[in-house]
């Protein structure tokens, strides 16, 4: 029996339309099924969340044609990275230009890069979204995966050579599957806002480490900086029921004067923060990809970086296994996607969960060291460069979309 598919994504979230995106015009027809309408309030991943965007990100959403929107409706490059370590002697400058880059990274809302992805999928004649669905099971057998979807109140099956799982951190399928993780909850809550500060950001992007959790202030269009600040889970609630007068003097004496006086406040959100990585990232005819295989802590930004960089090498290596006449669900084909993908990964998730517990730390020898390698990375130009290109997602073995190539070198 042919399956109704050659690819389902199960998440139209920003890993699973990104992928979708970047195999919008191939040989493959894809269903991309989505349990919440991009428009609704509850979509958190089209949330008002800004994002850094690493340069490798950049180059990808540029492959996959998104990008040009999400520049026009507004990316904030990021020029200058300042990282201290509140009230101790140690920080460290990043600049764009010492890295041979036109910027760090850049800032946008989940929002428009949500709404940029949305008119890709639509446009494309090989996609059809199934939005609101939702996947409630998969079977893998020989031929294909058969996975049970409940729309408009019905539920029927639809089957594919092969599944991506892109549902994102809170992931139920991973349970139904059998698929175990290592799950570390950091006791934090990310308290996300943006405000309006007295003094232009230049963009410059700072990361702030505190006694209580890191603190980042991120360039965004209009001279307003995105807030993630990071907190014990005890005292989120107290940060969220401040008015806006008594958040913009606490955020001030957090932050300090750098950016003058802090004068407006946007809506606030909160995000409990964990540390999730599955044991296993694929099966035959099933794939897991962004925060359904790796959730890691915002410290650096890297999470959906990641998750884009999962999906630049997964869309390469489904394109060229059609071009060698491969089945896309073979288990030689997903593991080449996870071998290719595990160094990177573990990479990743260390360094943000090493960040977190190194910054942490009262322990003096641990607070001087902390801060006399801020200030080797500072001083040393050779590790400041490598720091630079890795924070921008552009070391070790990069797919082609990440190295600003096309996915198929004869589309080039
Ligand atoms: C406070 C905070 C700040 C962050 N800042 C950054 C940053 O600066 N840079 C960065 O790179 N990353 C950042 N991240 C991480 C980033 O937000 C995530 O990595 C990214 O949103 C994950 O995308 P995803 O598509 O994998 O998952 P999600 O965004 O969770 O999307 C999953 C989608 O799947 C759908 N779904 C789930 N189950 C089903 C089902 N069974 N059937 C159908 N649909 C289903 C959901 O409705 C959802 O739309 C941050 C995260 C937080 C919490």
């Amino acid at each position: 029996m042919a399956a109704d598919y050659d690819l389902i994504i199960i998440g139209g979230g920003l890993a699973g339309a990104s992928l979708a995106c970047a195999l919008a015009g191939s040989s493959l027809h894809i269903a991309v099924v989505e349990a919440i309408p991009a428009s609704s309030d509850d979509q958190l991943s089209y949330d008002d969340r800004t994002t850094a965007l690493a340069y490798s990100s950049r180059r990808i959403f540029e492959g996959i044609g998104v990008w040009r929107q999400i520049e026009q409706e507004g990316a904030c490059p990021i020029h200058h990275i300042l990282i201290s370590d509140r009230g101790h002697f140690g920080f460290t400058r990043l600049h764009a230009v010492e890295a041979g880059l036109d910027a760090l990274g850049y800032v946008a809302t989940n929002r428009v890069m949500g709404r940029a992805l949305s008119n890709v999928m639509q446009a494309a004649n090989n996609i059809e979204l199934l939005c609101p669905a939702t996947i409630e099971q998969v079977k893998i057998t020989a031929d294909y995966a058969s996975c049970s979807i409940r729309q408009r109140q019905q539920t029927r099956t639809i089957s594919a050579r092969l599944v991506v799982v892109a549902e994102g951190g809170r992931s139920g399928l991973r349970e139904v599957l059998g698929i175990a993780s290592k799950r570390k909850d950091y006791k934090q809550t990310a308290i996300v806002t943006n405000v309006t500060p007295g003094k232009s950001h230049d963009h410059v992007a700072y990361e702030r480490f505190t006694e209580t959790g890191p603190l980042a202030l991120l360039p965004l269009q209009g001279q307003r900086c995105g807030v993630v600040w990071t907190t014990r889970q005890d005292h989120a609630s107290t940060i969220l029921s401040w008015d806006d007068q008594e958040f913009l003097q606490q955020l001030q004496q957090r932050f300090g004067n750098r950016l003058g006086k802090f004068e407006r406040v946007g809506k606030r959100q909160s995000y409990p923060l964990f540390l999730n990585r599955v044991d296993e990232q694929t099966r035959e005819r099933l794939v897991l990809i962004g925060n359904a295989a790796h959730a890691v802590h915002p410290v650096a930004g890297q999470g959906f970086n990641l998750g884009l960089r999962d999906v630049a090498t997964l869309a390469q290596v489904l394109v060229e296994a059609v071009q060698h006449g491969d089945d896309i669900g073979a288990l030689s084909v997903v593991r080449a996607y996870e071998e290719w993908r595990v160094r990177d990964n573990r990479i990743v998730s260390r360094f943000t969960d090493s960040l977190v517990r190194i910054f942490s730390n009262d322990f003096l020898p641990l607070v001087i060291g902390r801060n006399l390698g801020l200030l080797g990375v500072d001083f040393l130009p050779g590790l400041k460069r490598e720091f630079s290109r890795r924070t921008s997602g552009l070391n070790g073995r990069l797919p082609r979309l990440a190295r600003g190539l096309p996915l198929e070198p004869d589309h080039g």
